[in-house]
C-alpha cells in the first residue's frame, strides 16, 4: 500500500484551490462538503466556481497567491488547466511544508482523493492508487446502492445510544462484544436499514440479555478456532464472528494474514509458531498464556491452522484448560487434505476405490512417524498425509518395501488454497526427487493414490516436458 488513507478533520482549516475552471471545479465539488474554509485563488473562474463564490461557498481570490496564504493552508490543490504551472505549485508548496494535490500529475501529489460514498458521518473512501478509477467508480455505485441514505442519521443516533451503554458496560471489551452483537450477528444490510426506534428497542433488550449466556464466574472463555488452509474465503461464519470479538489471538506460523484481518486492531496477537528449523514455544508455556489471559477476564480466541482437531495438539490444550477450571468452545475448520483433495478434484473417498482414507503425519513427537504401510502400499490405498514433506524419502521407502508399486500416483498440493498454491503429479518411486526438484518445501500435504481429475492444471507435466 503506497497510499495511507487518513481523514483529515476539516473543521476551522484552509484549504486552497488554485484554478477556477474544470479541474479545480471537480475537486470543489468534493471538498464544499467538508467543513473546511475554502479559498480560490484564480483569474479566470468559471460559472459554476462564480456561483458557489456568490453563495459564499468559497472565498474567491482575484489576485497571485502568496508564501504567507500556503503557509497559513491545510491542504493545497494545484487544479489550473495548466500542468507547467501545478506543477510548480507543487513545489512551492512543498517547499513550505503544505500537503499538496497537483491536477492530473499522480508524481507531484502528497496525496490523491479517493472516491467517496458519503453518507456522513459514515464515509468511505475507495482508492486504487490512480491503477484503475473506473473500478474506483464502480465500487462506489456498488456501496451506494447497498448502503441506504438514512445510515449517517443511524450512526448519529449509535453515537448517542453508546454513552447510554457505557453505563451499564464500563468494561470496553464487553462493549465492543455488545456492539459486535448487534451488528454481527445479524445481516448487516437489514440491520443498517431498521429504524432509529427499532435500534434503539433492540439496543436496550440486548443491554438486558448480555452476559446471560456467559459464565457466571468473571474468567474470560477459550475457543479453540480452525483457521482453515489460508485462504480467508475458506473460514466459517462462526470463525470470522469469534475472531471479530476476540481480545487476544493466539496464534500459529500457518495461519495467514488474510485470516489474521478479521481480528479487531485493537485485539492482542500473540504468535506461538515457530519458523521451519526453529524452535517452537513448549506446549506448557502456550497453554500458560491462554489460562492467563482467559483468567483475566479476556476472550481469547486460540486460532490454528486447517481444522484445530487435526494434527492441531488440541488435547494438550484442552487438558490444560480444563483443569484450569475454564470453560472452552471449538469451532472447527477446514482442513488441508480436504482443501487440497478440492484443489485437484479428486474425491477422498471414491466408490468401489477406496473405503476409507486416512489421515496420516510424516513426523510424530519421535520423528519420523511409522504407520500401517502394508494396507496402504496395496493397490487402492489411499492417504493424505500432513508434514510429510521432510519425510518424503522415508515415506517413499516404506511404501516400496512394503510392495507398493512405485507407479502408485501422488499428488503433492503445496499451499493448497492459498495463491502461491502449487500442484505437483507425480508417483511414488519419483516422490523425494520431485519435492526436490520442485523446491517444495510446505506447507504441503501429499495426496498418496490420488491424481487431479483430467483438465486441472498439472504442473509436473510441464516439470517433465522441461526434462
Ligand atoms: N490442523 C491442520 C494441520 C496442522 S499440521 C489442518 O487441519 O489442516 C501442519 C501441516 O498441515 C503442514 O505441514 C501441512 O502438511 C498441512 N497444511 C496446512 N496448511 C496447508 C495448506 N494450505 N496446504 C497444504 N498443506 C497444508
Amino acid at each position: 500500500m503506497r497510499y495511507l488513507p487518513v481523514h483529515i478533520d476539516t473543521s476551522g482549516q484552509t484549504i486552497i484551490i488554485v484554478g477556477g475552471e474544470g479541474a479545480a471545479e471537480a475537486k470543489l465539488r468534493t471538498l464544499l462538503k467538508t467543513d473546511a474554509d475554502l479559498h480560490v485563488f484564480s483569474m479566470q473562474t468559471g460559472d459554476e466556481v462564480l456561483r458557489w463564490a456568490e453563495q459564499g461557498r468559497v472565498t474567491l481570490h482575484t489576485r497571485a497567491l502568496t508564501d504567507e496564504d500556503i503557509s497559513r493552508a491545510r491542504l493545497l490543490y494545484a487544479a489550473t488547466e495548466d500542468d507547467d504551472v501545478n506543477a510548480e505549485l507543487a513545489k512551492r508548496g512543498n517547499a513550505l511544508g503544505i500537503l499538496v494535490n497537483a491536477a492530473d500529475q499522480k508524481d507531484a501529489c502528497d496525496f490523491i482523493t479517493p472516491a467517496l460514498v458519503d453518507r456522513s458521518p459514515v464515509t468511505i473512501s475507495i482508492g486504487t492508487e490512480g491503477k484503475s478509477p473506473s473500478l474506483g467508480r464502480a465500487i462506489k455505485t456498488d456501496l451506494e446502492a447497498k448502503l441506504p441514505s438514512t445510515i449517517g442519521k443511524l450512526a448519529i443516533k449509535i453515537n448517542e445510544l453508546r454513552a447510554h451503554v457505557k453505563v451499564s458496560l464500563p468494561s470496553l471489551s464487553d462493549r465492543q462484544r455488545f456492539w459486535a452483537g448487534i451488528f454481527g450477528t445479524k445481516d448487516l444490510y437489514t440491520q443498517i436499514r431498521v429504524s432509529e426506534e427499532s435500534l434503539t428497542a433492540q439496543v436496550e433488550y440486548a443491554l438486558g440479555e448480555f452476559g446471560k449466556d456467559m459464565p457466571q464466574n468473571t474468567a474470560g472463555r477459550v475457543v479453540l478456532v480452525g483457521g482453515g488452509p489460508g485462504n480467508p474465503d475458506l473460514l466459517t461464519l462462526s470463525a470470522r464472528q469469534k475472531l471479530h470479538s476476540a481480545d487476544v489471538i493466539v496464534y500459529d506460523r500457518l495461519i495467514s494474514q488474510g485470516v489474521l484481518d478479521f481480528g479487531r486492531r485493537e485485539a492482542e496477537y500473540i504468535y506461538v509458531g515457530k519458523e521451519p528449523g526453529g524452535v517452537s514455544k513448549p506446549q506448557s508455556e502456550i497453554n500458560e498464556i491462554l489460562i492467563e489471559k482467559a483468567r483475566e477476564g479476556l476472550f481469547v480466541v486460540r486460532l490454528k491452522s486447517g481444522d484445530p482437531l487435526i494434527f492441531g495438539r488440541a488435547d494438550e490444550e484442552l487438558d490444560a484448560l480444563s483443569a484450569a477450571g475454564l470453560s472452552y468452545e471449538i469451532v472447527p475448520g477446514i482442513t488441508a487434505a480436504a482443501a487440497a483433495a478440492a484443489e485437484i478434484g479428486a474425491s477422498l473417498t471414491t466408490r468401489g476405490t477406496n473405503k476409507s482414507v486416512t489421515l496420516m503425519t510424516g513426523h510424530d513427537a519421535k520423528g519420523f512417524a511409522e504407520h500401517d504401510w502394508n494396507t496402504l502400499a496395496k493397490h487402492g490405498g489411499r492417504a493424505a498425509i500432513y508434514m510429510g514433506v521432510g519425510a518424503s524419502r522415508f515415506i517413499q521407502g516404506r511404501l516400496l518395501l512394503h510392495g507398493a508399486q512405485s507407479s502408485k500416483p501422488v499428488t503433492i498440493v503445496e499451499n493448497a488454497s492459498r495463491e502461491n498454491q502449487l500442484i505437483i503429479t507425480t508417483t511414488l518411486g519419483d516422490l523425494a526427487l520431485s519435492i526436490e526438484k520442485n523446491g517444495i518445501k510446505g506447507p504441503a500435504i501429499l495426496l498418496v493414490g490420488y491424481t487431479p481429475r483430467q483438465a486441472m492444471p498439472v504442473i509436473s507435466e510441464l516439470w517433465e516436458a522441461a526434462q
